[in-house]
């Protein structure tokens, strides 16, 4: 066996979740760190994949932080693809690849009033290091074959691209999120090209939901 095998070998359950019943493949890269894919459904052989491909975000999503929309993102795409089938890739590259604790010291510049992409150039990391190639061998190994991808995010499309996912067709992404969140969601449209509608505010979210 290659490592390359050794390392897309998944370990998988099926498990109940808020979402409805899924499926949990956990993938160890090289770097021995676990990579989960959340299946609903039946994917395998299948065009046109619901898909999300989320990276860690520990202070979102577990210390209930704030300063981003990352836990409300990954529970709406957990929430559609319960719906709707598909799968929800998620990451291991916190701190958009640089580590929780650069992310903490970027936090502290950005306490001072420095926005997320100079912080970074502050502590000399780069702007982004997320790779989706990792992504891409996850879908292929889960057998499929397009997906209609959720995201904001052009280099997610270019990575996927790369990693010889075809995709059908791109969905962005919009969550309703608290005011703090605001100024983190306009540097991510206007300094890192997001796909984030100009007009949009989260209140315009909540009140197409209840129409
Ligand atoms: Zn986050």
């Amino acid at each position: 066996m290659t490592d390359d095998q050794r390392e897309l070998m998944p370990a998988v359950a099926e498990m109940p979740t808020r979402y409805g019943t899924m499926h949990l493949h956990v993938f160890t890269d090289h770097q021995g760190k676990e990579h989960v894919a959340a299946v609903s459904g039946d994917v395998s052989g299948r065009s046109e994949v619901l898909c999300r491909i989320h990276s860690e975000c520990l202070t979102s999503e577990i210390m209930g932080s704030l300063r981003c929309d990352c836990r409300q993102q990954l529970e709406t795409a957990l929430a559609r693809i319960g719906r709707e089938d598909g799968v929800v890739i998620y990451l291991r590259q916190e701190g958009r690849g640089i580590g929780l604790a650069n992310k903490i010291r970027a936090y502290a510049l950005q306490n001072q009033g420095i926005d997320t992409v100079d912080a970074n150039r502050l502590l000399g990391l780069p702007d982004d290091l997320r790779c989706y190639k990792l992504a891409g061998r996850i879908l292929q190994d889960l057998g499929v074959k397009s997906v209609r991808l959720l995201t904001n995010n052009p280099s997610k499309i270019n990575g996927l691209n790369d990693a010889g996912i075809p995709i059908a067709s791109h969905e962005p992404l919009l969550c309703d999120v608290d005011g703090l969140a605001q100024g983190y969601l306009e540097v991510k449209r206007d300094r890192m090209g997001h796909l984030i509608p100009g007009a949009w505010k989260p209140d315009q979210t909540q009140a197409k939901k209840a129409q």
